[in-house]
């Protein structure tokens, strides 16, 4: 069977590390031919909406995925004409639009903190009134790794913050005086026409600098959130009829949940999987686009996943622990980069 993936970073990567022992070969779509992926398959270095990439790109597929959600619509509805591509265009089209994604929650049954949207100068002052004097202001598309943001706290001008984001179509949101962060990772795959669904442990996540900085599983504070949190993302999974993984993350205070935001994909606080669950996120990813029977979730040990950010460890020292795991992507050193990630085992 051969995936095609749309994206060649370092998810692209795991996921084909995962998916070649169980008989898969890959293709990747991306326009840096030296990409993390590049090491395990064929890499098709052109932009991702250039017509005669994709129709090379598309060639004798089984099925395609995509490893980020800033894919263009277009790329998809192409692909889509000569094969299967998981998750669909609905999970994409919602993910990519933080102010969509916001209604889609509402409409789910899930919490959300008052957002506004600001498209024009005329609505910044309607979002103040809105949502108040302390929030964030975000890019309703292309933001990822707390890019594309700027914190407004009481006497900020918003006006100020948004000529700073370029003046883009932006959500301006409640702060959140979150406790923790916690996020969900579910997989639903349709067999026989029969839908399967299956949940990962809640993860807790602390990020710095708007990046992911470490993930522990099982959460500290126990399992009080995780129903709730299953619960929510499988209303979301079913409607949208999505195949693959999906991953909410939430801010969590007290007995409840607010959604922040969800990625119709295998997601950076889910790497501990590939060590600590019976079936990594990335396994059970491939299996459900294939349409495969999913592998169990369950725990297998405790874990602390920890990004490398911005510059290499050396690797003789992380793995003098022996209970830790190393994966590097690849990727040359720079400030802000993810590099890589260690899991300690428990
Ligand atoms: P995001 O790109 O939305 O995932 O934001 C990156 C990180 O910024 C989050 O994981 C939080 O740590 C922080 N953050 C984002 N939005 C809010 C908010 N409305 N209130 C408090 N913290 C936030």
């Amino acid at each position: 069977m051969k995936v095609g993936i749309v994206g060649g970073g370092q998810l692209g990567r795991m996921l084909a590390l995962a998916g070649i022992p169980l008989g898969m070969r890959f293709r990747f779509l991306e326009p840096s031919m030296s990409c993390p992926a590049a090491a395990l398959g064929e890499v098709i270095g052109t932009p991702y909406d250039d017509p005669e990439g994709l129709v090379r790109f598309a060639q004798n597929l089984s099925v395609a995925t995509y490893e980020f959600e800033n894919v263009p619509t277009a790329t998809v509805e192409f692909l889509q004409q000569s094969l299967g591509v998981h998750p669909g265009a609905k999970s994409l089209q919602i993910a990519q639009d933080r102010i969509q994604e916001k209604h889609f929650f509402k409409e789910c049954g899930l919490g959300v903190q008052a957002f506004h949207a600001v498209g024009s100068s005329a609505d910044l002052p309607r979002a103040l009134e809105a949502v108040g004097p302390v929030g964030v202001l975000k890019t309703r598309r292309l933001g990822y790794d707390g890019k594309g943001q700027r914190v407004i706290r009481n006497g900020d001008s918003l006006e100020s913050a948004w000529i700073a984001l370029g003046k883009v179509p932006c959500i301006y949101e409640a702060f959140v005086e979150f406790e923790r962060e916690v996020s969900i990772i579910g997989v639903r795959t349709r067999v026989g026409g029969k839908p399967q669904v299956a949940f990962y442990e809640l993860c807790q996540n602390e990020h710095v600098s708007g990046i992911l900085h470490q993930t522990v599983v099982p959460t500290p504070e126990g399992d009080r959130l995780t129903a709730l949190a299953r619960e929510q993302a499988h209303a979301v999974m079913e409607r949208l009829d999505h195949v693959g993984v999906l991953t909410i993350e939430f801010f969590a205070h007290g007995d409840t949940l607010t959604a922040n935001e969800m990625a119709p994909r295998v997601h950076n606080s889910g790497h501990w999987t590939i060590e600590g669950a019976q079936t990594s996120q990335f396994e059970n990813h491939l299996r459900a686009i294939a349409g495969l029977p999913l592998g169990s979730t369950a725990l297998r040990a405790p874990c602390v996943m920890t990004n490398i950010v911005g510059t290499l460890p050396t690797t003789a020292t992380v793995l003098s622990q022996p209970n830790a795991h190393l994966h590097l992507y690849g990727k040359a050193p720079r400030a802000g980069r993810k590099l890589g990630h260690i899991t300690l085992v428990g």
